[in-house]
């Protein structure tokens, strides 16, 4: 590859042109140089050696049918206690009167994540799902993170592997990769103590993927963290990955530093800066060899920087979002949903291919132009 400026990216460059895996001093490098255009090209190699020019999106409804949580993790802006300004706690038929109510032909996927709630029983989870499949019949249901499967476990005193065998029996068809935050035992104490402890996190995605359930995986990146830390969370997604092979995605997710106990602790208001995120997604794209996708989630982005992100690695920028409500709580300024018609303008835009996919990342329809 011509015009490296930086030598140490040279050997590395020949490995990723060979194929080869890179070491965690090589992912250091990735996060340490200053020549970001070879950074870029690198990650565009391995995006379009993996799936060429396409580029994924997904229709899919955003649902929490409760922000009552006493997890209290300090990045948070989305909980609330019981009786709290802002609170809601939905029964089954308030979930779906809620779906029905936006529901758009065509919408492949319903993503339900919500708080920890103390009080419903295991059982509410399983009639949530049932009912879901069984008012939307052929939509899927990627619902609950890893975090909630553990608080699952704890309320019905059940293995995580009867928790997850049960979901899937009442129909769930994939998992998101919330909880992971950053897996280093330093960060997690400060900023999600009472959470599912990392190796809980990590053996219930394994549970799952043997099971059958495909899941995603997250990191909550620009709070704390430092860039060893970053990288270590990737190395145990890429070693779990090895093992199991379950993981669609990776969906680095950026801090937003609204209404949170740890921005008012840390004094920050700021957001990552757009080359903060580039690169991120550009070392996860030449790190995560075994996973296949890497999302720029254009809700904490930007559409605009979800555009850019094509050609540092990312090969889906997730989807419609009907109503998100998670990151808009902790001051994300970007729309609450996205038509796919925007979404695919975006992508063609940028000389890729938008292809509507489902939850499994199955191809729906290849948007080769967008009507007027
Ligand atoms: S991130 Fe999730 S678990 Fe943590 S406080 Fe917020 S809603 Fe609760």
């Amino acid at each position: 590859m011509k015009g490296i400026k930086d030598p140490r990216l040279l050997p590395i460059a020949e490995k990723v042109e060979a194929g080869e895996r890179l070491t965690f001093a090589e992912g250091l490098v990735l996060y340490e140089t200053q020549d970001l255009p070879t950074l870029m090209r690198l990650a565009n190699r391995v995006r379009e050696r993996k799936h060429g020019h396409k580029t994924y999106f997904v229709h899919s409804i955003r649902v929490s049918q409760t922000n009552i949580c006493y997890v209290g993790c300090t990045f948070c802006a989305f909980q609330r206690r019981f009786g709290e300004e802002g609170a809601w706690d939905w029964d089954v038929e308030e979930v779906v009167a809620w779906v029905r109510a936006r529901y758009q032909p065509g919408l492949t996927e319903i993503h339900l994540t919500a708080g920890h709630h103390p009080k419903r029983p295991f059982q509410y989870y399983l009639d949530l799902v049932r009912a879901l499949k069984e008012s939307f019949p052929g939509v899927q249901v990627k619902a609950w993170t890893a975090a909630e499967i553990h608080h699952f476990s704890k309320i019905a005193r059940l293995p995580y592997r009867e928790v997850l065998q049960a979901l899937k029996e009442a129909g769930l068809d994939a998992m998101p990769g919330g909880g992971a935050e950053i897996f280093a035992e330093r960060v997690r104490k400060r900023i999600a103590r009472a959470k599912v402890s990392a190796e809980g996190w990590l053996e219930i995605h394994r549970t799952a993927h043997e099971l059958g359930i495909p899941t995603n995986a997250t990191m909550l990146y620009g709070h704390i963290e430092t860039l060893e830390e970053r990288l270590d969370h990737m190395d145990r997604l890429r070693r779990l990955q090895d093992e199991t092979g379950g993981f669609m995605s990776f969906i680095p997710l950026a801090f937003q530093p609204d209404g949170n106990q740890l921005a008012r602790e840390l004094g920050k208001r700021e957001f990552t800066t757009g080359l903060d995120d580039l690169r991120n997604l550009a070392v996860a794209r030449l790190y995560l060899d075994n996973i296949p996708h890497i999302k720029g989630y254009w809700a904490t982005l930007t559409p605009e920087l979800a555009q850019v992100s094509l050609d540092w690695g990312v090969t889906d920028i997730d989807g419609t979002l009907i109503e998100e409500r998670i990151v808009h709580m902790a001051g994300s300024p970007t729309p609450e949903g996205l038509s796919k018609r925007e979404l695919a303008r975006i992508i063609l835009a940028a000389g890729r291919i938008p292809v509507e996919r489902d939850a499994l990342y199955r191809e729906v329809r290849v948007w080769d132009q967008v009507e007027a």
